[in-house]
């Protein structure tokens, strides 16, 4: 079996014609034993398009940067049965699934396991327990790692109360960046008395450097679409909802054909598994507004009003949409719910830290050598994901700083590396976890210049309702842009500050709470350049 990668990072670097060739070049071969397929991204996005050869009773072997003058040569190696593959990359023997272990069988003497590769080493796959080996748009294959097997579990022997308890007890947090805690978040809605209840998978992931979620929903589908279904039958949901970006047409394409086939399996719509339970979900195509993830303007544009925010309570679980009762998790909070089902909260809870258990899928960006997704345990150090992860082990004393948490996070010097990433940590120094961007950043990137990138971004996609936030970013990016053309003051720095504490605290929602978090803290760690600026007038 060949199967290419064919998420948006394997397609966007050709991974599409390397699948055409083989197509082509097996048929001419008439090689009609080989399987061909495509899976999704298994994490290592710089080094696509990949390549995973899979022959009876041997490992899979990973190719990486395959090209299609590359495919001939590939198929002579497997007609011939000699396997030396000159790209091979590393092998995949024994992959520690959740859900299920598969033993690869053996091979490839010379070929290093993927878990002696550095990029991959400190790694713990959980969201991506499946991701680069199954073909996301084969639901059987999803069946045959153990998918399904949760929601088996709940139907069969689980009541919804049974179910909050284990999600409780795991102590999974939301990881759409609020980090609250996900089984009270159920427990509301469940308390709820309503004929209608909605879940909603919020899939509007749109901050610059982070594409964690497009990969998870490309990749592996039918996980999250299982997670959706669990909450829903522990909440007595009966409608589901993905909102999802409109910009990321591949996952709307997968989780269509995901919901069909899931359908047809009766693992959705009525009588799911021969249960009284009824659950169907629909994809709803946001249209680009980033204020969107916000959980209540999320739900204004899924009732067809413009995408703003309102004040809270009420919370969405007890007037959500249509004024109903509505639980509202975003993509990788879902994809962990078929685990923690499977395995037990218990054994969630060990992962990670006490107060941030389990992993977080973090996209590792920007001036790094190994660029991809990187799933750690909370509780890893930046210095890990950074200069172990993304630097081969080097530390090449170039990295000034890194950015987490997207556009309204923080940027962390390099003297602070040894931060723990979890939810806690980062807000200690200044910056929060988001979604899980991280973006590098080295000795040739201006920090003045990086928050005022941020700002712009932020001062975009604001919707404009409060006055702190809409005004408040115009101005701070006004006195950035003086600082970065040498037309400030000392004055104008300590305005600056002055106002992005105002904004944080006087704004609605979390856009607008935490649009200031680049500019305080440059302004807290590289305060040297904003002096620069001033004083050499440049
Ligand atoms: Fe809109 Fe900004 Fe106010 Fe949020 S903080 S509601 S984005 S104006």
């Amino acid at each position: 079996r060949i199967s290419v990668g064919f998420a948006t990072c394997g397609i966007s670097v050709g991974g599409d014609d390397v699948f055409k060739t083989f197509k082509e070049k097996i048929y001419e071969r008439k090689l009609n034993n080989l399987e061909l397929c495509k899976t999704g991204c298994i994490g290592f996005c710089g080094e696509e398009p990949l390549v995973n050869i899979k022959m009876p009773g041997k490992s899979i072997v990973v190719l990486h940067r395959v090209t299609p003058n590359d495919v001939d040569d590939i198929l002579q190696k497997i007609e011939n049965e000699t396997y030396e593959f000159h790209k091979a990359f590393f092998k995949i023997d024994d992959w520690d699934h959740v859900t299920s272990k598969i033993h690869y069988g053996d091979g490839y003497e010379n070929i290093p396991k993927w878990n002696e590769i550095k990029f991959f080493k400190p790694t713990k796959r959980v969201v991506l327990r499946n991701s680069g080996i199954i073909n996301p748009e084969d639901i059987d294959e999803y069946i045959a790692v153990g998918g399904y097997r949760s929601l088996y579990k709940v139907i069969k022997s689980m009541t919804p109360d049974e179910i909050i308890e284990e999600v409780k007890k795991s102590g999974l947090r939301g990881r759409g960046g609020a980090g609250f805690p996900t089984g009270l978040k159920w427990e509301f809605a469940k308390k709820e008395q309503s004929d209608v209840k909605y879940v909603i998978c919020n899939a509007d992931e749109g901050d610059p450097g982070a594409y964690m979620n497009r990969n998870e929903m490309e990749s592996d589908p039918h996980m999250i679409i299982e997670g959706m279904i669990i909450g829903a039958y522990a909440t007595g949901a009966t409608e589901g909802i993905i909102y999802i970006r409109a910009e990321y047409p591949l996952a709307v394409e997968r989780f269509k054909k995901a919901i069909n086939d899931a359908k047809k399996y009766g693992l959705l719509g009525e009588k799911i598994l021969g249960s009284n339970f009824n659950f169907d979900i629909i994809v709803t195509e946001g249209a680009g507004a980033f204020v969107c993830g916000e959980e209540t303007a999320l739900i204004a544009s899924v009732e067809g009003e413009i995408g703003r925010p309102r004040l809270k309570p009420p919370y969405p679980a007890q007037k959500g949409l249509w004024g109903k009762p509505t639980n509202i998790n975003n993509v990788e909070t879902w994809s962990n719910v078929p685990v923690i089902i499977a395995k037990g909260g218990d054994w969630f809870s060990k992962l990670g830290t006490q107060k941030s258990p389990g992993t977080k899928v973090f996209s590792l960006v920007g001036k790094v050598k190994n660029v991809g997704l990187v799933e750690v345990e909370l509780g890893t150090t930046i210095d890990r994901i950074v200069n172990y992860i993304g630097n081969d082990g080097v530390n090449n004393g170039k990295i000034k700083a890194v950015q987490t948490g997207g556009p309204s996070g923080g940027c962390i010097p390099e003297n602070l590396f040894n931060t723990p990433i979890d939810y806690e940590h980062l807000a200690a120094v200044g910056s929060i976890m988001g979604s899980g961007g991280i973006v590098v950043m080295d000795d040739d990137t201006c920090m003045v210049d990086t928050a005022k990138y941020f700002l712009d971004f932020s001062i975009d996609e604001s919707c404009g309702k409060c006055v702190s936030c809409r005004e408040g970013l115009k101005h701070m990016h006004d006195i950035l842009d003086d600082i970065t053309k040498g037309k400030a003051t000392f004055e104008d720095i300590d305005t600056l500050k002055e106002l992005a504490q105002t904004v944080k605290v006087t704004s609605l929602c979390g856009l607008g709470k935490t649009a200031s978090n680049p500019v305080l803290t440059t302004l807290k760690y590289f305060y040297k350049e904003y002096e620069e600026h001033v004083k050499h007038k440049r």
